[in-house]
Parts: structure tokens; sequence; C-alpha cells
């Protein structure tokens, strides 16, 4: 049995995982930079990312774990432009994902369209993809062998506390999956 601190990739969702508001309809361009932290839009409505999820994205990215973006979002373009204003370390965030995947219907459609695009096919069939996101209805992901953990908390969104039990759920629920072959 393999035993693993990671996945092979770890799939996030945007609104209410990442950052506090719909994009397609609580914020309106052009924005305004404030800060590499902080964008505000035509209204004055200020916008980060949840608190925790500067740091998270940058363990992952030093640990080599491939990032992706799957979002239902009717404006792909707002949310890349957000992507793009908002920084984490000292780049673009948008740099840190590996495939960003848009559009309506199920995530199972987003993930496995990237796990192809990136060559991660047998990964995502061994059970080392990861879901993070607000929204019960995606844990259909899961017949795509994705695991899904769930973003409970919209105040907070994705928190070090849910990332760390996400990961821990996964790689107990991995370890039994693999016992069972
Ligand atoms: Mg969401």
């Amino acid at each position: 049995m393999v035993l693993r601190s990671y996945p092979a990739a770890v799939v996030f969702d945007l609104d209410y995982t990442l950052w506090p508001c719909w994009c397609d309809t609580h914020v309106i361009a052009p924005f305004n930079v404030v800060s590499k932290r902080e964008v505000v839009d035509r209204y004055g409505f200020s916008l980060s990312f949840y608190r925790d999820v500067e740091s998270i994205i940058l363990e992952l990215a030093e640990n080599d774990v491939v990032i992706i973006g799957a979002s239902r979002t009717a404006t792909p373009h707002i949310a890349k432009e957000l992507l793009t204003l908002l920084h984490i370390g000292d780049k673009p965030a948008i740099k840190y994902f590996h495939s960003l995947q848009w559009g309506q219907g199920s995530k199972t459609k987003h993930i496995s369209k990237a796990a192809k695009d990136l060559g991660l096919q047998s990964e995502l069939k061994a059970g080392l993809f990861v879901l993070f996101d607000d929204e019960m209805r995606n844990r259909d992901v899961r017949s795509i062998n994705c695991y899904f953990a769930h973003v409970e908390d919209e105040n907070t969104g994705l928190t070090r506390r849910v990332f760390a039990n996400g990961l821990k759920d996964w790689s107990t629920y991995l370890e039994s999956s693999q016992a069972k072959v």
C-alpha cells in the first residue's frame, strides 16, 4: 500500500470556496486594484480570497500538486480577471492553476476534461483527485473517483481546517479502498 500525503491533483471550485461571492452576479466590472490582495468592483464591493487560500495554494505548489479550477460560473471572463488581479505570493493567482474548466452542468465533465488535458487520467481513476467545493450537488464527482471535500461555511470558505480534514479523510478513504483490492 502506498501512503500519500497529497493527492496528485486538487480541484477547487471558485465561488464560496476560494472567494466570498458569486462572480457572475455579485461583482460588476470594472475593477480597481487596491492591492495585490484586494480588488474593488464598480460599486465599491471589496473582494479578496478567503484568508487561508493563499497559504494552501502555496503549500500545494511547493509540493508539486497539480491545481485545477472548476467553476459553473456564467462569466468565466470575470473569474479569469479576478484570478489575474488577485495575487498569491508574488504572482497572479491564475499562474498557479494547471487547468481551468468552465461551464454549466456536472463537474464530472470539468474534471474529466482537465485530467485528459493534463495526462492524469490514470491518477483520476486511482482516486488521486480531490475536489473542494461548497455545493453538495457537486459530490457527484465521486462517480469518476474524484474525492469530494465539502466546504461548509460560506463565511470562512476554504480554511486550513477544511483543507486538512479534507486531505485526512481522502487519505483514509484511499487506504480503505486500496485495502479492498
Ligand atoms: Mg461554489
